[in-house]
């Protein structure tokens, strides 16, 4: 059985990539499992380059092999911000809400239609040998006026995907894994893995 860790601190990303990639053929051992990982600066420009990067540090750091991902919200109107800066958009230091703030308050004026935007995660994954797979899966939508509901993190209360009136922070958990970029990007890693014979 092959023993990949999940680069991430984030217990709630690691139940969700469980459910999505776990099975017989394959271990997958949490940072926590492993005593925690470094801290991980993200510099590159694209969410393949950070993706690709902190996979390659936690494959470094545990000797073994390493799936990691990179996420964040393009929006159009704002030429595609703020893209691979979407956690540190109102500044390094702050939170979910004041990021969300900063959105609103850089769209204020502009008309619904004019809102698209999209979720895009990127899955990567690098073997022992330095081998690497990269999927990419994206979710289309448009951001609200204000924020609605509870659930999910980051800007889900301000992102209306195509086809739903609710906000992703409206939906329910398994409504947003069968549609989010995240789950997309993983279920395309998968098949990617099976190809390569590494999941049965
Ligand atoms: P990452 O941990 O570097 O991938 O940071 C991704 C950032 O993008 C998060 O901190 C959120 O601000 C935003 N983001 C990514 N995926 C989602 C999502 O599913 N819902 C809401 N915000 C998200």
């Amino acid at each position: 059985m092959a023993r990949v860790v999940l680069a991430t601190n984030n217990p709630g990303k690691v139940a969700e990539l469980r459910a999505i990639l776990g099975g017989d053929s394959l271990e997958l051992l949490s940072a926590s499992d492993l005593g925690g990982l470094p801290d991980f600066e993200e510099t590159a420009d694209t969410f393949e380059g950070n993706a690709i990067a902190k996979a390659l540090e936690a494959s470094r750091h545990t000797g073994l092999a390493a799936i990691a991902d990179d996420s964040g919200l393009e929006v159009d109107a704002l030429g595609g911000a703020p893209g691979v800066r979407s956690a540190r958009y109102a500044g390094e230091s702050q939170d979910d809400a004041a990021n969300v703030a900063r959105l609103l308050g850089e769209l204020e004026g502009v008309v619904e239609a004019e809102r698209t935007a999209r979720f895009v995660c990127v899955a990567a994954c690098v073997d022992i040998d330095g081998r690497r797979l990269t999927a990419r899966g994206t979710c289309e939508g448009r951001i609200g006026l204000e924020p609605r509901g509870t659930r999910g993190f980051g800007y889900d209360p301000v992102f209306v995907p195509d086809g739903y009136e609710q906000t992703m922070a409206e939906l329910s958990a398994e409504t947003k894994n069968s549609i989010s970029h995240r789950g997309k990007a993983f279920r395309a890693l998968r098949e990617q893995l099976r190809e390569a014979g590494v999941l049965g």
